[in-house]
């Protein structure tokens, strides 16, 4: 046996490195499972260039939990150490970047953004839960001696020669007093199924058993239990992979998720940068729910995390999928990720595919484009609202939808209303409704004079129709019920008014006295004897300002919120029914007329409530 120092001035670096290095403990399992994959992979390789005899043909990683030793073991059958490799890769170098990481981080509180991977600390994060640490390894290397080397996290070391027939390492832990919760199998395959579900070499945890009949023989057959998929999708071809596979893989990766997603994207680039990975558009609800079955970074197959807020733009985390790239740094805190400059290129490239993609889909099927918009134009609006790029990719495909269920280039859509609806000062006007029950007769009356209603009920369409007014020339968007229909889109002719000033201003006090008080504002209009006697609207900027106080945008207009609501009532200055209550004699009888009228309009917007609905009905039943 030989005893050994590591090279080290601080005495005992592992209580600094438990308390600082990751703030998950758990992550030592992922780190040292990735360490046996590599040492698998290693062999591999140098067995296909011809420079080992070792056998690879069944590479596997097992790790074990002994609850009575209290110890877990990450054993593989990969290249294996030498003495001097351990002393080299292990006691010197990870060891040197172990004191380096703390030298530089002993007198700070806060290490948690510090580049841990750039340490090359991945091995000695097994002491943030074991005491000491064994590694038993044999070398592929002719004549190796197997060797045993054992640090208890002090400077001083061990290692001696040991009995070991096969090849490859055995890590093993000694869990330490606060850790052994990590000794419950569950606890371990949980975590084996979180960071390692995809690892390229098979990872084993303990065995299942089953019965297998034949004929009437049964027999017990054990099988090896296979934590991970060692092939998963993103790493293969698009042209291995069929429909199916795509939709299996999404299975794979959301066990709890029973819908299929709408289509996918398959990323592959290797310039700049190397990234792979699957990217799938599930189906959204009207409103932005928090997306459980997130996207899961990975970095060489090894997951890193599923918190991509802020790495990707905000509006791609309502996507789901894996992205894998050897340039997203493992050991990196999130703040330092989203400065890093491959993330940020990474992130344009995504934007720019998922782009690409709904773009081939219009261009090849319209039909299938328009059938799944009700699903993605949410998607479609939050990206273009918040990535100029993005806006600028998709303008050409997106689509407006009107209350006839038809769909819109926006080019179409110009060209479509440009005669009709576009108004005296020259301005195109765009009517839209965000509720078609609401307002249904406003929509049913620009119907009749055949102008367009947009559908625009999804839940940021408040803030887009904003966008879209800055983005296009000489439009307007205004909402149905904003006013009167012809006040909304101006035309030249005007129908003359029956009623004159004088007349107007006797009948104003009337209709005031009737209504909830300072909610209306009177206002007469010359419109066409079939249209309503009265119609209540609602100004168009008054509204949006609500909306977007509501929406917690619209800078400093948070105020707007407690606003009162105000409304116009749009009296029909030419319909019968206003002349026949300004030419009634008897005043009660003028001030059931006008209440009854204007209660008809408010009921139209149900607007008519409690005390006021209840004497509405009985004055009717009175006037039947
Ligand atoms: P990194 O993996 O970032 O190089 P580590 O501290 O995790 O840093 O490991 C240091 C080195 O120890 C590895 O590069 C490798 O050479 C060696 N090593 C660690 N685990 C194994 C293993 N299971 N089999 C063979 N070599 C290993």
């Amino acid at each position: 046996m030989q005893t050994g120092k590591i090279n080290v001035q601080t005495e005992n670096i592992f209580p600094i490195i438990k308390k600082f290095l990751y703030s998950d403990h758990e992550i030592f399992l992922r780190e040292l499972v990735s360490n046996a994959v590599d040492a698998c992979q290693k062999l591999k390789t140098l067995s296909a260039l011809g420079e080992s005899s070792a056998d690879t043909s069944n590479l596997l990683v097992e790790v074990i939990v002994d609850k009575d030793a209290k110890t877990i073991t990450i054993s593989d059958n990969g290249i294996g150490m030498t003495d001097e490799d351990v002393v080299k890769y292990i006691a010197q170098i990870a060891f040197s970047g172990a004191e380096e990481f703390v030298n530089k981080y002993k007198d700070k509180a806060e290490a948690n953004n510090a580049i841990i991977g750039h340490f090359g600390l991945g091995f000695y994060s097994a002491f943030m839960v074991a005491e000491s640490v064994e590694i038993k390894s044999l070398s592929h290397k002719k004549d190796s001696k197997a060797i045993r080397w054992e640090c208890d996290g002090s400077p001083e070391y061990t290692l001696e020669e040991i009995e070991k027939d096969t090849i490859g390492t055995d890590i093993i832990l000694h869990i330490a007093e606060d850790s052994m919760d990590y000794l419950e199998k569950n606890k371990i395959d949980g975590l084996l199924k979180k960071y390692c579900k995809f690892l390229p070499i098979n990872i084993k945890s303990g065995t299942t058993e089953s019965t297998e009949k034949e004929g009437d023989v049964e027999t017990k057959v054990v099988k090896d239990n296979i934590i991970n998929n060692p092939s998963p999708a993103w790493t293969k071809k698009p042209t291995e992979l069929s429909n199916q596979d795509y939709k299996s893989f999404y299975r794979e990766l959301y066990p709890m998720n029973f819908e299929d997603p709408l289509f996918h994207i398959h990323l592959n680039v290797d310039y700049p940068f190397n990234l792979t990975g699957v990217l799938f558009f599930p189906k959204l609800k009207k409103s932005i729910e928090v997306n459980r079955d997130k996207i899961q970074l990975y970095s060489n197959q090894v997951f890193v995390t599923d918190a991509v807020e802020n790495i990707v733009p905000d509006f791609l985390t309502l996507l789901q999928g894996v992205i894998d790239s050897p340039d997203i740094p493992l050991n990196v805190s999130r703040s330092y990720l989203q400065s890093d400059s491959n993330v940020k290129k990474i992130s344009n490239h995504i934007t720019k595919k998922v782009a690409d993609k709904l773009e081939e889909i219009f261009k090849n099927d319209r039909k299938e484009f328009e059938l799944k918009w009700n699903d993605i134009n949410l998607f479609v609006k939050y990206g273009m609202l918040s990535e100029e790029k993005f806006y600028e990719k998709t303008v050409k495909f997106f689509l407006f939808k009107n209350t006839k269920e038809e769909y819109f280039t926006l080019d179409e859509y110009a060209e479509k209303i440009k005669v009709n609806q576009t108004d005296k000062d020259n301005k195109v006007v765009y009517l839209y409704t965000n509720n078609v029950v609401e307002q249904h007769s406003f929509i049913s009356t620009a119907d009749e004079r055949g102008y367009d209603v947009l559908l625009m009920d999804g839940p940021f369409d408040s803030h887009f129709v904003n966008h879209l007014e800055s983005k296009l020339e000489n439009i307007s968007f205004v909402r149905v019920d904003a006013d009167t229909i012809d006040k909304l889109i101006k035309k030249d002719e005007v129908i003359p008014s029956k009623l004159n000033e004088e007349e107007q201003n006797k009948l104003k006090p009337i209709f005031e006295s009737v209504l909830p008080k300072q909610k209306f504002t009177v206002v007469f209009e010359s419109l066409n004897e079939s249209d309503n006697p009265m119609i209540i609207t609602q100004p168009e900027f008054m509204r949006r300002m609500k909306d977007m106080s509501a929406l917690g945008g619209g800078g400093g207009m948070s105020f707007m919120g407690n606003m009162p609501e105000i409304f116009n009532l749009a009296v029909n200055s030419n319909h019968p029914l206003i002349s026949k209550i300004l030419n009634e004699g008897d005043a009660s009888k003028q001030n059931k007329l006008a209440k009854q009228t204007t209660d008809l309009a408010l009921l139209s917007q149900n607007m008519l409530k409690g005390e006021e609905l209840t004497n509405f009905i009985k004055r009717s039943l009175e006037l039947i």
